[in-house]
């Protein structure tokens, strides 16, 4: 029989772990080609999530866990739960029961079937995702599918091809994106939460979708030199009109609003193009101290020595 592992990043849902874990169970006792697991991958939960889930993992055996030192983010659990997989499915689903569960025997068959190696799915985008992907898909070589989550399903080869990316800063949907491969979309309606809160306030949606874009595209790079070509031309062409009025009308004093506007112009273009190069060297930074994803406190997982240092660190 084939194996399927329900990779569960959980950051503060005391609240909805036993329901899920309930729901989804229910969902894999029903599907009679697969032997079931789950990975929860607790991300320095402040609440009671890992007592649940060490609960649930007595209860259950086919519950298996990793829990962070301290909160690491949602790329950085995805990235765990992929790295201590070893079935030969592999499905990425939130905790809060917004992605239906009902959708994983449908996925399952698409992957399983062997004619796609992944799937995932999608949902009807907000103006704000709508947004992000066409400005992405603008400057980016990488296109992302509008309105795709990471609720994925996903076969061996891909869950390699994920892990064989191994930046620090992970942009999964984009890394997705990127390995390429034959993947299915399917569509779905997300629902409200019914327990505990977002993590995404504005702040964090916009530094998401700037590095989303810094990660996979140097785009806004070429951008800064053409600015920078367009503003030459252009001043080039006000210098002989400027030489050739001075030469024939002589030195004309009034003037001041045309320096004003150049010198303001000119400095906000200045500290634009520095915050985009900063951007990139900040990645640069990050990525040359090589520093491990996550740190794992505690497991219940037997890791293959052969399989890397578990601590999320490149081998
Ligand atoms: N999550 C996580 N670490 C974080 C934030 C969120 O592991 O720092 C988990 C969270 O527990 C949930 C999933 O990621 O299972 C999606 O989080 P959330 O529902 O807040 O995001 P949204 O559905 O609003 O995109
Ligand atoms: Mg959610």
């Amino acid at each position: 029989m084939k194996t399927a592992q329900i990779i569960v990043p959980v950051y503060n849902e005391e609240e909805g772990l036993r329901r899920f874990h309930e729901v989804v169970g229910g969902i894999a006792d029903g599907l009679q080609d697969y032997a079931v697991s789950f990975i929860f991958v607790n991300d320095g939960s402040s609440d009671g999530s890992m007592s649940v889930i060490r609960a649930l993992a007595k209860e259950d055996p086919r519950v298996k866990y990793i829990s962070f030192s301290r909160n690491f983010g949602k790329e950085a659990a995805i990235y765990a739960g992929l790295e201590h997989s070893s079935a030969d499915m592999v499905i990425l689903i939130d905790a809060d029961l917004q992605h239906p569960p009902e959708l994983i025997p449908q996925m399952l068959s698409y992957v399983g079937s062997g004619e796609y190696d992944a799937c995932g799915a999608k949902r009807y985008p907000g103006f704000m995702s709508r947004m992000f992907t066409s400005i992405n898909n603008r400057m980016s070589t990488v296109k992302l599918q509008t309105g795709a989550t990471d609720y994925m399903c996903m076969n061996r080869k891909f869950v390699n091809a994920v892990l064989s990316l191994c930046e620090n800063q992970r942009f999964s949907k984009g890394l997705f994106a990127w390995v390429g491969y034959r993947v299915k979309w399917v569509d779905y309606v997300q629902g409200p939460r019914t327990t505990g809160k977002s993590k995404w306030n504005f702040r964090k949606l916009l530094s998401y979708a700037i590095d989303g874009i810094t990660g996979f595209s140097v785009i806004p790079l070429r951008m800064v030199s053409f600015a920078g070509a367009v503003i030459c031309t252009l001043a080039v062409i006000y210098i002989i009109i400027t030489l050739i009025k001075t030469l024939v009308k002589g030195v004309d004093v009034p003037g001041y609003a045309t320096i004003l506007v150049i010198l303001l112009f000119m400095g906000g273009i200045i500290l634009l193009s520095i915050g985009i190069l900063g951007s990139y060297i900040g990645r640069i930074f990050m990525e040359s101290k090589d520093r491990p994803v996550y740190l794992t406190d505690e497991t219940n997982i037997e890791k293959d020595p052969e399989q890397g240092s578990g601590s999320g660190h490149k081998t």
